[in-house]
């Protein structure tokens, strides 16, 4: 396990600026959506997770790392929480965030604050459908129990 002055973090501390927001700006490669790079055993790794784990420590099993200060280039583990997937496309600040986050549902309804329900696990619904779905699940309900009631006559 990593942990304080191991040589990733000793080359992390070589390789930033740290500007007035405390951000530690990656001044070495960066990948094409912002991120620094780090070679990491002999792997093209993201500078900002590597830094978490040399200066804070693994990051959980699953989890991404969401930068609180949405400067991709920072690698500032203060600056990073590790997050679910979802929460962080949530957030919009993952590269994929654009094209998940769809401003209407399946059927063209709106996802505006009123029409959004939250399910536990991140998900997004639409509340209009969510009615209708319920709505139609009644009405079957209803048809099989008048049919029970039919068959058993
Ligand atoms: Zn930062
Ligand atoms: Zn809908």
């Amino acid at each position: 396990m990593a942990k304080h002055g191991t040589p990733h973090a000793d080359r992390i501390k070589a390789s930033i600026l740290i500007l007035d927001n405390g951000c530690w700006q990656w001044q070495n490669a960066l990948d094409p959506a912002g991120y620094g790079r780090i070679n990491v055993r002999n792997r093209n790794a993201r500078a900002h997770r590597i830094s978490y784990e040399a200066f804070v420590g693994p990051i959980p099993d699953g989890l991404t790392l969401d930068h609180l200060c949405k400067n991709r280039a920072c690698v500032n583990p203060a600056h990073l929480e590790p997050v679910t997937l979802v929460e962080n496309i949530r957030r919009g600040t993952s590269p994929s965030a654009k094209n998940t986050v769809k401003t209407h549902c399946l059927q063209g309804h709106e996802f505006t604050e009123a029409n959004t329900y939250w399910a536990k696990n991140g998900y997004r619904q639409c509340r209009t459908c969510r009615r209708q779905y319920a709505r139609r699940y009644e009405a079957t309900r209803c048809r099989t129990r008048r049919k029970r009631a039919m068959m058993r006559k």
